[in-house]
């Protein structure tokens, strides 16, 4: 994959909150602090494999830490400021991603469709939705429609995860994201009880959708234009889908639980749906282009 050259990047829908400017010191998976209702890559699932619990506890103690963070894209803008750009730096793809995800969805939604702003964070961030921490993984918080991604979270799909890694993976990861804005915006997400877990459940469900509308946004990122009247991307071949397939499979729950958690694999927890399911629904998305064929909750076959 790659991003068009000589075009003028948009860094307006993201927030850079990171302190101190740049990537950060590639903290690894912590125990993630998360707050209700998050929805995330693989928050949930993290939480529960490594231990986590007492949630409330963890807002609690990072409510006060985060206080008083403020936006400041100086850096950001000048470093993005050309789509070309995009093709060296990850802060950079991961802006184009966002405009080119958000102009599909506007696309596809018209008037439905409400752009909201994703925040570079580094270590914890405090959102709608209480403290977090890197250690959740990329989310999506509902109560202030915002996503929240600490991008050391790429190195750590590599280095914990084993992907393989590269810009269109990383770009579903945020696609996975606003899918969950769509849910909001949608209102899906409203009938399904957060806390549910189970192969079948509705978290599962809300999860794999996520994955299908990623697929969708994918079927179209080489033939939505941006602001200027271009596609922002170019070039997604079988080598980058794979990669994307790759990443899918190793965030799912089985995955996650056999390799990073107690080596049990144990469904009746599952939150985001099988490594297999992950796939199939991306996949699903992509093959189709139609956000129709997502309706993860009106079958019986999740895969
Ligand atoms: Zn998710």
């Amino acid at each position: 994959m790659r991003y068009r050259e000589g075009g003028r990047l948009d860094t307006s829908h993201v927030q850079d909150r990171r302190r101190g400017g740049g990537l950060g010191g590639g903290r690894g998976l912590a125990v993630g602090g998360g707050g209700l209702g998050l929805v995330g890559v693989l928050v949930v699932v993290l939480f529960q494999v490594l231990g986590g619990g007492g949630s409330s506890a963890a807002l609690g103690a990072l409510a006060g830490l985060a206080e008083g963070e403020t936006a400041d894209n100086s850096a950001l803008e000048q470093s993005c400021d050309e789509t070309g750009d995009a093709n060296d730096s990850v802060e950079c793809a991961v802006v184009a991603d966002i405009d080119s995800i958000q102009d599909y969805w506007s696309q596809a939604l018209g008037a439905q469709y409400v752009p909201t702003d994703t925040i570079y964070f580094s270590g914890q961030v405090s959102t709608g939705c209480g403290g977090a921490t890197s250690g959740s993984g990329p989310f999506y918080c509902p109560a202030d429609q915002k996503v929240y991604i600490d991008l050391s979270f790429f190195d750590t799909l590599r280095s914990q995860f084993g992907a393989a890694g590269g810009a269109f993976p990383n770009a579903y990861v945020l696609a996975h994201e606003y899918g969950h804005h769509v849910q909001n915006l949608l209102g899906t997400n409203r009938q399904v009880d957060p806390r549910e877990s189970g192969a079948a459940s509705g978290s599962v469900r809300l999860e794999l959708q996520a994955d299908c509308y990623a697929g969708t946004w994918a079927h179209h990122a080489e033939t939505v234009p941006d602001a200027s009247g271009a596609p922002l991307i170019e070039e997604i071949t079988q080598d980058d889908v794979d990669r994307a397939l790759d990443t899918a499979g190793r965030i799912g729950d089985d995955f996650i639980q056999e390799n990073l958690g107690g080596g049990t694999v144990d469904q009746d927890t599952f939150t985001h749906g099988s490594s297999e399911q992950r796939q199939r629904w991306f996949l699903t998305g992509y093959e189709t282009g139609d956000p129709a064929q997502c309706d993860t909750f009106a079958t019986d076959d999740l895969g």
